[in-house]
């Protein structure tokens, strides 16, 4: 298998484990950037994530169009991720959805939604949230061109993850697997901030340096990653397509 197809591959079943995690439902996408163009990516066209085979990816320039001629619909939202991998060379995956569990942090002013447990440090130690109306005014609060998609990039700046008021969150990361883990995490890691805050009292949340410190030592095929990919890829009945790169190559 080459790395093109590898990568496919590699996205289709990330889009089933986005299901099976129910971070996504009939809505919200992953993208991969070329392995072989950094200037295009791939997504699936506009599908249920659950249903997505290899036959459904499409190539995507840095504007959101189609490399090649392609007659099916594809995800309005598709810019968000032109947009963010235009805006973010270091990074390769992108999600966009609209898990619940994150969505109060993005209409609510009092807590922010930062990481509170281990799992939850990959979000990164700040999460901008980005509102549409700020600059588009009254819209039907979908990013459905490259000025939107540009300005909510500009929010996320730096960050690894930024909410959408009123809407879902985006993601970014090195790598696929990364993009997947940060946000099936992201989702319970807000679950978990939302009980404690009714609990009352003083939320603790992690420290810089407890951040820090987990993501340190960047592998993208280290272990305790490919366990938690294998983990899910089985559970998403993808068992029979995991391709373990060769190390070497990564
Ligand atoms: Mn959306």
């Amino acid at each position: 298998m080459n790395e093109k197809d590898r990568v496919i591959n590699d996205l289709v079943i990330a889009n089933r484990i986005l299901a099976r995690e129910e971070v996504v439902d009939a809505y919200g996408h992953i993208s991969i950037r070329n392995p072989d163009n950094p200037n295009t990516f791939f997504i699936a066209r506009s599908l249920a994530p659950q249903l997505v085979t290899a036959d459904d990816i499409v190539e995507l320039d840095l504007d959101g169009n189609p490399v090649n001629d392609e007659a099916r619909p594809l995800y309005l939202e598709r810019f968000i991720h032109a947009a963010i991998l235009k805006a973010r060379p270091e990074m390769h995956s992108t999600v966009h959805a609209h898990a619940e569990d994150i969505l109060p942090f993005g209409i609510a002013n009092g807590i922010p939604l930062r990481p509170v447990i281990h799992s939850g440090s990959f979000i990164g130690a700040n999460v901008p949230v980005w509102d549409i109306a700020d600059n588009f005014g009254d819209t039907n609060l979908l990013v459905t061109n490259m000025d939107q998609a540009d300005d909510l990039a500009r929010t996320l700046a730096n960050n690894n993850v930024a909410l959408m008021r009123g809407h879902g969150f985006v993601s970014a990361a090195r790598s696929l697997i990364e993009a997947v883990r940060m946000s099936v995490y992201l989702p319970r890691n807000a679950r978990v901030l939302s009980r404690a805050v009714h609990l009352g009292g003083d939320i603790k949340f992690l420290s810089q340096g407890e951040i820090d410190a987990r993501n340190q030592g960047y592998k993208p095929y280290s272990p305790e990653t490919w366990r938690t990919w294998e983990y899910w890829a089985i559970k998403c009945d993808c068992g029979h397509m995991l391709v373990k790169p060769d190390e070497n190559n990564e």
